[in-house]
Protein backbone atom coordinates (compact mmCIF):
# COMPACT_ATOMS: atom_id res chain seq x y z
CA UNK A 1 0.00 0.00 0.00
CA UNK A 2 1.44 3.38 -0.87
CA UNK A 3 1.62 6.04 1.74
CA UNK A 4 1.09 9.51 1.47
CA UNK A 5 1.53 11.61 4.01
CA UNK A 6 1.40 15.12 2.55
CA UNK A 7 0.74 16.90 -0.49
CA UNK A 8 -1.16 20.54 -1.10
CA UNK A 9 -1.34 22.78 -3.39
CA UNK A 10 1.38 25.47 -3.63
CA UNK A 11 -0.11 29.34 -4.72
CA UNK A 12 4.30 30.51 -5.00
CA UNK A 13 7.14 28.71 -6.45
CA UNK A 14 7.49 26.61 -3.50
CA UNK A 15 11.42 26.42 -1.66
CA UNK A 16 10.95 22.68 -0.61
CA UNK A 17 8.75 19.77 -1.95
CA UNK A 18 5.26 20.38 -1.23
CA UNK A 19 3.98 16.53 -1.84
CA UNK A 20 5.60 13.25 -0.13
CA UNK A 21 5.05 9.26 -0.76
CA UNK A 22 6.91 6.62 0.80
CA UNK A 23 5.52 3.41 -1.33
CA UNK A 24 5.75 -0.24 0.42
CA UNK A 25 6.45 -2.30 -2.51
CA UNK A 26 7.84 -1.88 -5.96
CA UNK A 27 4.58 -2.19 -7.44
CA UNK A 28 3.67 1.06 -5.38
CA UNK A 29 6.74 2.38 -6.70
CA UNK A 30 5.92 2.88 -10.29
CA UNK A 31 2.26 3.81 -9.63
CA UNK A 32 3.90 6.44 -7.71
CA UNK A 33 6.09 7.22 -10.83
CA UNK A 34 3.70 7.43 -13.09
CA UNK A 35 1.16 9.79 -11.00
CA UNK A 36 4.40 11.83 -10.41
CA UNK A 37 7.31 11.95 -12.81
CA UNK A 38 8.30 15.13 -12.29
CA UNK A 39 8.80 14.28 -7.97
CA UNK A 40 12.51 13.48 -7.48
CA UNK A 41 13.68 9.93 -5.80
CA UNK A 42 15.09 10.01 -2.77
CA UNK A 43 17.26 7.00 -0.75
CA UNK A 44 19.76 7.55 1.25
CA UNK A 45 19.94 11.66 0.31
CA UNK A 46 23.38 11.93 0.85
CA UNK A 47 23.67 13.63 -2.84
CA UNK A 48 20.29 14.60 -3.04
CA UNK A 49 20.15 16.43 0.19
CA UNK A 50 23.50 18.24 -0.47
CA UNK A 51 22.60 19.07 -4.03
CA UNK A 52 19.16 20.53 -3.00
CA UNK A 53 19.49 24.09 -2.01
CA UNK A 54 21.54 24.27 -5.49
CA UNK A 55 18.50 23.48 -7.51
CA UNK A 56 14.38 24.75 -7.84
CA UNK A 57 13.02 22.46 -5.22
CA UNK A 58 11.23 19.36 -6.98
CA UNK A 59 6.95 19.36 -6.65
CA UNK A 60 7.35 16.32 -4.16
CA UNK A 61 9.63 13.47 -3.30
CA UNK A 62 9.08 9.91 -3.80
CA UNK A 63 11.26 8.45 -1.04
CA UNK A 64 12.74 4.57 -1.55
CA UNK A 65 14.82 4.28 1.78
CA UNK A 66 14.05 0.97 3.12
CA UNK A 67 11.53 -0.02 0.39
CA UNK A 68 12.54 -3.60 0.83
CA UNK A 69 12.21 -5.34 -2.01
CA UNK A 70 14.61 -2.94 -3.04
CA UNK A 71 16.94 -4.05 -1.04
CA UNK A 72 19.40 -6.77 -0.46
CA UNK A 73 22.03 -9.13 -2.14
CA UNK A 74 21.18 -12.51 -3.63
CA UNK A 75 22.44 -14.70 -6.32
CA UNK A 76 20.38 -14.35 -9.77
CA UNK A 77 20.86 -17.47 -12.51
CA UNK A 78 20.52 -14.67 -15.37
CA UNK A 79 21.75 -17.91 -18.16
CA UNK A 80 25.21 -17.03 -17.77
CA UNK A 81 26.21 -18.60 -14.38
CA UNK A 82 25.18 -17.52 -11.23
CA UNK A 83 24.92 -13.24 -11.13
CA UNK A 84 25.22 -11.36 -8.19
CA UNK A 85 22.11 -9.12 -7.44
CA UNK A 86 22.17 -5.87 -5.46
CA UNK A 87 19.06 -3.71 -4.87
CA UNK A 88 19.34 -0.43 -5.40
CA UNK A 89 18.22 0.51 -2.08
CA UNK A 90 21.39 -1.30 -0.54
CA UNK A 91 23.74 0.39 1.53
CA UNK A 92 26.93 0.40 1.05
CA UNK A 93 27.69 -0.99 4.36
CA UNK A 94 26.04 -4.24 3.36
CA UNK A 95 28.02 -4.36 0.63
CA UNK A 96 30.98 -3.93 2.66
CA UNK A 97 30.01 -7.18 4.96
CA UNK A 98 28.68 -9.26 1.93
CA UNK A 99 30.58 -12.19 1.55
CA UNK A 100 29.35 -12.90 -1.25
CA UNK A 101 29.94 -9.65 -2.91
CA UNK A 102 33.38 -10.09 -1.71
CA UNK A 103 34.15 -13.71 -3.44
CA UNK A 104 32.89 -12.30 -6.70
CA UNK A 105 33.60 -8.64 -6.54
CA UNK A 106 36.06 -7.55 -4.25
CA UNK A 107 36.65 -4.60 -5.95
CA UNK A 108 33.20 -3.44 -5.32
CA UNK A 109 33.68 -3.56 -1.45
CA UNK A 110 37.75 -1.85 -2.20
CA UNK A 111 35.61 0.80 -3.81
CA UNK A 112 32.44 0.93 -1.20
CA UNK A 113 35.28 1.42 1.27
CA UNK A 114 36.71 4.38 0.18
CA UNK A 115 32.83 6.44 -0.40
CA UNK A 116 32.74 8.90 2.19
CA UNK A 117 33.34 7.85 5.49
CA UNK A 118 31.13 5.10 7.83
CA UNK A 119 28.03 7.40 8.10
CA UNK A 120 27.73 7.73 4.57
CA UNK A 121 28.77 4.31 3.57
CA UNK A 122 25.43 3.54 6.40
CA UNK A 123 22.88 5.75 4.33
CA UNK A 124 24.26 5.79 0.69
CA UNK A 125 23.20 3.01 -1.79
CA UNK A 126 24.27 1.91 -4.94
CA UNK A 127 21.55 3.11 -6.64
CA UNK A 128 22.15 6.46 -5.22
CA UNK A 129 25.54 6.29 -6.55
CA UNK A 130 24.48 4.59 -10.05
CA UNK A 131 21.58 8.03 -10.04
CA UNK A 132 23.40 10.83 -9.66
CA UNK A 133 26.19 9.47 -12.35
CA UNK A 134 28.88 11.47 -11.45
CA UNK A 135 31.93 11.21 -12.95
CA UNK A 136 33.57 10.99 -9.42
CA UNK A 137 30.88 8.27 -8.24
CA UNK A 138 33.59 5.43 -6.69
CA UNK A 139 31.58 2.61 -7.47
CA UNK A 140 30.80 3.61 -11.24
CA UNK A 141 34.40 2.81 -12.78
CA UNK A 142 34.16 -0.81 -11.30
CA UNK A 143 30.57 -1.32 -12.61
CA UNK A 144 32.02 -0.73 -15.85
CA UNK A 145 35.11 -3.33 -15.27
CA UNK A 146 32.62 -5.77 -13.94
CA UNK A 147 30.31 -5.24 -17.10
CA UNK A 148 27.36 -5.19 -14.78
CA UNK A 149 23.57 -4.38 -16.08
CA UNK A 150 21.10 -2.46 -14.76
CA UNK A 151 17.50 -3.47 -13.85
CA UNK A 152 14.97 -1.11 -14.39
CA UNK A 153 11.41 -0.26 -13.81
CA UNK A 154 8.69 2.28 -15.28
CA UNK A 155 4.84 2.67 -15.89
CA UNK A 156 6.14 1.08 -19.37
CA UNK A 157 7.79 -2.05 -18.17
CA UNK A 158 10.74 -3.46 -16.67
CA UNK A 159 13.99 -3.48 -18.88
CA UNK A 160 17.59 -4.59 -18.59
CA UNK A 161 20.28 -1.97 -19.84
CA UNK A 162 24.30 -2.94 -19.83
CA UNK A 163 25.91 -0.23 -17.41
CA UNK A 164 28.60 0.78 -19.81
CA UNK A 165 25.36 2.07 -21.88
CA UNK A 166 23.98 4.17 -19.11
CA UNK A 167 26.32 7.31 -18.88
CA UNK A 168 25.77 9.64 -21.71
CA UNK A 169 27.65 12.58 -20.66
CA UNK A 170 28.18 14.98 -17.90
CA UNK A 171 25.50 13.11 -15.31
CA UNK A 172 23.24 12.54 -17.95
CA UNK A 173 22.00 8.90 -17.89
CA UNK A 174 19.94 6.62 -20.22
CA UNK A 175 17.42 6.67 -17.15
CA UNK A 176 14.07 7.71 -18.76
CA UNK A 177 12.08 10.39 -16.55
CA UNK A 178 9.77 8.14 -15.27
CA UNK A 179 12.23 5.08 -14.44
CA UNK A 180 13.28 3.71 -11.39
CA UNK A 181 16.60 1.68 -10.92
CA UNK A 182 15.81 -1.52 -9.21
CA UNK A 183 18.50 -3.64 -8.79
CA UNK A 184 22.61 -3.59 -9.92
CA UNK A 185 23.38 -7.20 -11.36
CA UNK A 186 26.93 -8.11 -11.89
CA UNK A 187 28.01 -11.09 -13.94
CA UNK A 188 29.69 -14.23 -13.05
CA UNK A 189 33.35 -13.67 -12.93
CA UNK A 190 35.48 -16.00 -14.99
CA UNK A 191 36.98 -17.96 -12.09
CA UNK A 192 40.78 -17.18 -13.72
CA UNK A 193 40.26 -13.03 -13.76
CA UNK A 194 42.04 -11.01 -11.86
CA UNK A 195 40.47 -7.79 -10.17
CA UNK A 196 42.31 -4.22 -9.91
CA UNK A 197 41.09 -1.15 -8.01
CA UNK A 198 42.83 2.34 -6.82
CA UNK A 199 41.33 5.29 -6.17
CA UNK A 200 43.69 8.40 -5.97
CA UNK A 201 42.87 11.32 -3.91
CA UNK A 202 44.18 14.13 -1.97
CA UNK A 203 44.21 11.92 1.15
CA UNK A 204 43.98 8.45 1.62
CA UNK A 205 40.61 8.76 3.02
CA UNK A 206 37.33 10.67 2.63
CA UNK A 207 38.52 12.14 -0.44
CA UNK A 208 36.91 13.47 -3.54
CA UNK A 209 38.89 11.45 -6.59
CA UNK A 210 41.01 12.78 -8.71
CA UNK A 211 41.84 9.27 -10.79
CA UNK A 212 39.97 6.24 -10.38
CA UNK A 213 40.46 3.16 -12.34
CA UNK A 214 38.98 -0.03 -12.20
CA UNK A 215 40.64 -3.65 -14.29
CA UNK A 216 38.91 -7.06 -14.99
CA UNK A 217 41.94 -8.60 -16.49
CA UNK A 218 42.98 -12.50 -17.46
CA UNK A 219 45.48 -14.13 -18.89
CA UNK A 220 45.99 -17.45 -20.37
CA UNK A 221 48.60 -19.41 -21.80
CA UNK A 222 51.00 -16.11 -21.36
CA UNK A 223 49.09 -13.38 -23.26
CA UNK A 224 45.61 -10.95 -22.28
CA UNK A 225 42.55 -12.70 -23.11
CA UNK A 226 40.10 -10.67 -21.10
CA UNK A 227 40.66 -6.95 -20.51
CA UNK A 228 37.95 -4.35 -19.15
CA UNK A 229 39.18 -1.03 -18.22
CA UNK A 230 36.81 1.20 -15.99
CA UNK A 231 38.04 4.91 -15.05
CA UNK A 232 36.36 7.73 -12.94
CA UNK A 233 37.13 11.31 -13.05
CA UNK A 234 39.35 11.40 -16.31
CA UNK A 235 36.06 12.45 -18.44
CA UNK A 236 32.88 14.08 -18.29
CA UNK A 237 31.19 10.70 -17.06
CA UNK A 238 32.66 7.35 -15.97
CA UNK A 239 34.41 5.47 -19.20
CA UNK A 240 35.76 2.50 -20.76
CA UNK A 241 38.93 2.51 -22.22
CA UNK A 242 38.97 1.11 -25.59
CA UNK A 243 42.04 1.79 -27.10
CA UNK A 244 44.05 0.56 -23.80
CA UNK A 245 41.87 -2.43 -24.02
CA UNK A 246 42.39 -3.30 -27.67
CA UNK A 247 46.20 -3.16 -26.80
CA UNK A 248 45.79 -5.39 -24.22
CA UNK A 249 43.62 -8.02 -26.14
CA UNK A 250 46.54 -10.80 -27.81
CA UNK A 251 49.55 -9.24 -25.88
CA UNK A 252 52.20 -10.89 -23.89
CA UNK A 253 52.15 -10.25 -20.14
CA UNK A 254 55.24 -7.43 -19.40
CA UNK A 255 56.36 -4.15 -19.67
CA UNK A 256 56.03 -3.97 -23.37
CA UNK A 257 52.47 -4.08 -23.14
CA UNK A 258 52.05 -2.50 -19.77
CA UNK A 259 53.80 0.71 -21.77
CA UNK A 260 51.91 0.45 -24.98
CA UNK A 261 48.51 0.14 -22.75
CA UNK A 262 49.71 3.51 -20.49
CA UNK A 263 50.00 5.13 -24.32
CA UNK A 264 47.17 4.14 -24.98
CA UNK A 265 45.22 5.79 -22.67
CA UNK A 266 45.50 9.02 -23.85
CA UNK A 267 43.13 8.65 -26.61
CA UNK A 268 40.85 7.08 -24.00
CA UNK A 269 40.13 9.84 -21.46
CA UNK A 270 39.85 13.42 -21.80
CA UNK A 271 41.05 14.66 -18.16
CA UNK A 272 40.12 18.28 -16.81
CA UNK A 273 42.24 20.61 -15.01
CA UNK A 274 39.89 22.36 -11.83
CA UNK A 275 40.26 22.50 -8.45
CA UNK A 276 41.44 18.76 -7.17
CA UNK A 277 43.82 18.99 -9.89
CA UNK A 278 45.50 19.36 -13.39
CA UNK A 279 44.19 17.30 -16.08
CA UNK A 280 48.25 16.40 -16.91
CA UNK A 281 48.85 14.83 -13.70
CA UNK A 282 45.56 13.09 -13.97
CA UNK A 283 46.73 11.64 -17.55
CA UNK A 284 49.85 11.13 -15.82
CA UNK A 285 48.67 9.57 -12.49
CA UNK A 286 46.66 7.28 -14.71
CA UNK A 287 49.07 5.67 -17.10
CA UNK A 288 50.70 5.35 -13.98
CA UNK A 289 48.08 3.03 -11.97
CA UNK A 290 46.83 1.37 -15.28
CA UNK A 291 50.27 0.29 -16.01
CA UNK A 292 50.74 -1.52 -12.44
CA UNK A 293 47.60 -3.57 -13.28
CA UNK A 294 49.30 -5.01 -15.37
CA UNK A 295 52.42 -5.45 -14.57
CA UNK A 296 50.55 -7.26 -11.50
CA UNK A 297 48.82 -9.56 -13.62
CA UNK A 298 50.57 -12.33 -14.28
C1 LIG B 1 30.18 13.82 3.02
C2 LIG B 1 29.94 13.03 1.75
C3 LIG B 1 30.96 12.27 1.26
C4 LIG B 1 30.77 11.52 0.07
N1 LIG B 1 31.80 10.77 -0.39
C5 LIG B 1 31.65 10.07 -1.54
C6 LIG B 1 32.73 9.31 -2.06
O1 LIG B 1 33.84 9.25 -1.51
N2 LIG B 1 32.52 8.62 -3.23
C7 LIG B 1 31.31 8.66 -3.88
O2 LIG B 1 31.18 8.01 -4.92
N3 LIG B 1 30.27 9.36 -3.40
C8 LIG B 1 30.42 10.07 -2.25
N4 LIG B 1 29.36 10.81 -1.76
C9 LIG B 1 28.11 10.85 -2.53
C10 LIG B 1 27.02 9.84 -2.07
O3 LIG B 1 27.19 9.45 -0.73
C11 LIG B 1 26.97 8.58 -2.95
O4 LIG B 1 26.84 8.91 -4.31
C12 LIG B 1 25.82 7.65 -2.53
O5 LIG B 1 26.01 6.36 -3.09
C13 LIG B 1 24.45 8.19 -2.95
O6 LIG B 1 23.43 7.30 -2.51
P1 LIG B 1 22.06 7.85 -1.86
O7 LIG B 1 21.19 6.67 -1.62
O8 LIG B 1 22.35 8.70 -0.69
O9 LIG B 1 21.51 8.73 -3.06
P2 LIG B 1 20.36 9.88 -3.03
O10 LIG B 1 20.98 11.16 -2.59
O11 LIG B 1 19.15 9.42 -2.33
O12 LIG B 1 20.05 9.95 -4.60
C14 LIG B 1 21.05 10.33 -5.52
C15 LIG B 1 20.44 10.43 -6.92
O13 LIG B 1 20.03 9.15 -7.38
C16 LIG B 1 18.63 9.13 -7.63
N5 LIG B 1 18.15 7.83 -7.17
C17 LIG B 1 18.38 7.23 -5.98
N6 LIG B 1 17.85 6.01 -5.95
C18 LIG B 1 17.25 5.82 -7.15
C19 LIG B 1 16.51 4.74 -7.75
N7 LIG B 1 16.29 3.59 -7.09
N8 LIG B 1 16.05 4.90 -9.01
C20 LIG B 1 16.28 6.05 -9.69
N9 LIG B 1 16.97 7.09 -9.18
C21 LIG B 1 17.45 6.99 -7.93
C22 LIG B 1 18.05 10.32 -6.87
O14 LIG B 1 16.86 10.80 -7.48
C23 LIG B 1 19.20 11.31 -6.98
O15 LIG B 1 19.17 11.95 -8.23
C24 LIG B 1 29.51 11.55 -0.59
C25 LIG B 1 28.46 12.32 -0.07
C26 LIG B 1 28.67 13.07 1.09
C27 LIG B 1 27.55 13.91 1.64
Amino acid sequence: MTTTTTTTTATTTPTTPTGYVRPATVADLIAARADHPDWAVLCGGTDLMVEAPLRPAPAGVIDVWGLAELRGISELDDGGGAAVRIGAATPWTEVIASALVAARAPILVAAAREIGALQIQARGTIGGNVGTSSPVGDSLPVLLALDAVLELRSPRGARTVPYRDYPISYRKTALAADEVIVAVRLPAPHPEARQHWRKVGTRRAQSISKVMAAAVLRVEAGRFVEARLGLGAVADRPVRAPHAEAALLGAPVGAATADAVAAALAHDVAPITDVRSTAAYRLQTLQHVVRRFVLETA
